[in-house]
């Protein structure tokens, strides 16, 4: 008996300390997908994983002078759930602008309309009207209830008239830049992702929180008027048809090249023959596989085109901008460089789209092969901006990230990542991420600072921004410091292949690492993503030894795992540096003594520059 009960004790004590990624907590919804097998917790998808197919075929007209873009499109929904489907579920993502609807932000009021209008609907050649009882248009969300179900392995076939003017003075993600020139994105009726998660994807959209999108195949024509270029996410099919034999030749040679080629310069807009006829066009592009669709239009903007290899393929990189933008002249460059770096560094990828094009419309936005990006004031801005807004190409894109719910999987790696990017290429000093570090330091522990696994959905503004892009960057650059740039990498890599073209959880992003790291890091992912708290290292302590040396007691006050960066500075000048990797603080340990000579120590310095510290303040110790 006596010794059953010390048994109890030990194995007690033992679960208190070890952790496991299996044991982490897990929403009801997500537990039920282990249970039907739909996940695995190996990071790969289970037996019985699904994911459904949209193919979209769009005929899309945009007026510049009213903003007002009408569209007709032809939905093939495949249905690979082991469900029958009763409703269809539409993002209406225009709708933020609608009079009435729900927003994050200020939007003023001279772009506030009527939203989007459904014109009509017909399913599997039965005609819906659009003022039935069957359909409903609430935040942002169309649904339908469906005259027939669609049954699992079936396609339904659902065609869709509509039209919205687009934001005129007040764009976010898209919109208009000058009366010349706009960006198009989130502009078409899509259909919400159907996941063995939650089923339908319901949660609309008010602006703080991105998208979640299944993938399919596009065929897009777009009718502009004369004069108008047209670049987007898919490949151009008629450029024959479209472009005088002159630009079609530059096009062409750009493919072929490393070099950056001035496509349509000042002079050539002036001159006025870029396209082969005038009046309106329609311009025609197709994409395979793609989450979605996005494109732009101008008639004054100048264009420049390289080309890089990546994986068995040239991409096409692209650059389209005003004259006198500040730093859009070194975008083709540098875009061609992103591509070389993500396709052969991190996360050491074939480039999943054939091309990219970088627009030069305002803030900072990602679609699949388009970027709609401002002007950066410094350079180590411009190689920051676009190399980010490229690297969404795998996440959230080639891979099918839940942004709505998780953020901080595609922003928090799309922070980190470009540090190695400005790292390599900035001409100016730049410290590894440090910016970042400060970021952190001044927010952690404040009300900001809410856990990682908290869904992004439940949050907004600044907690909003400081959990998906800087606490999870501060994460996954500690990952980085703890496991290496190789294994890094690897395990991006990894996670990227198994789930290219699916819907990964935070989980199968654990697992992958684990299983890298040939280690269970739930030591890490539990503080780090799943609890309240930060990095806070401090001076516990010192006492000296007889040998003339000094013992140094470090507390980490939260438990957050961080490396132990640590400078003595000597009255002579002298310096010692120690480093400690994060993995100390394993299994719940508090405290951590280091030994160091005490003849002339003037002062004791905790790294807080490159080492998130929420409380700077007892970082230095003097004697
Ligand atoms: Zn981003």
């Amino acid at each position: 008996m006596k010794n059953l009960i010390y048994l109890i004790i030990i194995s007690i004590s033992v679960n208190t300390f070890a952790q496991k990624t299996s044991d982490l907590f897990m929403t009801k919804e997500i537990r039920q997908s282990y249970d039907k097998e739909t996940r695995s917790y190996e990071g790969i998808p289970g037996e019985n994983y699904f994911i459904n197919k949209i193919d979209y075929s769009i005929k899309a007209n945009f007026n510049p002078a009213t903003r007002v873009l009408s569209g007709k499109e032809k939905i093939t929904y495949t249905n690979n759930s082991p469900d029958s489907l009763s409703f269809i579920y539409l993002n209406l993502y225009q709708d933020i602008y609608k009079k009435g609807n729900q927003r994050d932000f200020y939007l003023g009021t001279a772009d506030i309309t009527n939203g989007v209008r459904i014109t009509k609907i017909i399913y599997n050649s039965i005609d819906i009207k659009t003022d039935s009882k069957e359909v409903i248009n609430k935040n942002s969300i169309l649904s339908i209830k469906l005259p027939e179900k669609i049954a699992p392995n079936s396609n339904s076939i659902i065609e869709i008239n509509w039209n919205f003017i687009l934001p005129g003075t007040v764009p976010v993600r898209m919109g208009t830049y000058n009366k010349d020139n706009f960006f198009i994105g989130l502009w078409f009726p899509k259909i919400a992702v159907y996941d063995d998660i939650l089923g339908w994807n319901t949660k609309g959209h008010s602006g703080s929180q991105e998208f979640y999108n299944d993938f399919g195949n596009y065929d897009v024509e777009i009718t502009v008027p004369d004069k108008y270029n047209v670049w987007a996410t898919g490949v151009l099919q008629n450029g024959k048809d479209l472009y005088s034999n002159k630009y079609l030749n530059r096009i062409n040679k750009s493919k072929e090249t490393e070099d950056v080629l001035h496509i349509i310069s000042k002079t050539d807009r002036e001159k006025g023959d870029i396209l082969k006829t005038k009046g309106s066009h329609v311009w025609k592009f197709k994409s395979e596989n793609t989450p979605d669709f996005a494109f732009a239009i101008s008639k004054t903007y100048i264009w420049d085109a390289t080309s890089i290899k990546s994986g068995n393929r040239r991409i096409s990189v692209n650059a389209v901008y005003k004259e006198n933008s500040k730093d859009f002249h070194e975008v083709a460059n540098i875009s061609r460089n992103v591509i070389k770096f993500l396709s052969e560094e991190v996360p050491n990828l074939p480039y999943p789209y054939p091309q990219i094009t970088a627009f030069n419309g305002g803030g900072g936005m990602e679609y699949p092969g388009m970027v709609n990006d401002g002007d950066a004031s410094n350079i180590n801005g411009t190689l920051y901006l676009t190399s980010h807004e490229i690297a969404h190409s795998f996440f959230p894109f080639a891979t099918g990230l839940n942004e709505q719910k998780y953020a901080w999987m595609d922003e928090g790696l799309i922070t980190f990542i470009p540090s190695f990017f400005i790292e390599r290429y900035s001409e100016d000093d730049y410290v590894f991420f440090k910016n970042n570090i400060d970021w952190y330091n001044k927010n952690a522990g404040t009300f900001v600072d809410v856990p990682l696994m908290i869904s992004s959905d439940n949050i907004n503004g600044s907690a909003y921004r400081f959990q998906s892009y800087n606490h999870s960057s501060v994460a996954f650059y500690l990952l980085y410091k703890y496991l290496g740039k190789e294994k890094f990498a690897k395990a991006l890599k990894q996670f990227g292949e198994v789930w290219k073209g699916k819907h990964p959880l935070p989980y199968d992003f654990f697992y992958t690492f684990n299983k890298v790291a040939e280690e269970d890091l739930a030591w890490f992912w539990k503080p780090w993503f799943f609890e309240m708290g930060y990095a806070d290292l401090s001076f516990k302590k010192t006492f000296k030894t007889e040998v003339n040396r000094t013992i140094i007691i470090i507390e980490n006050k939260t438990g957050y795992p961080v490396p132990i960066d640590l400078t003595a500075e000597y009255d002579s000048g002298k310096k010692i540096s120690i480093y400690k990797s994060m993995d100390i603080w394993k299994n719940n340990k508090k405290t951590y003594k280091l030994n160091v000579p005490l003849d002339g120590l003037k002062k004791l310095i905790l790294n807080t520059e490159t080492i998130p510290d929420a409380y700077e303040n007892d970082n230095i110790l003097e004697f």
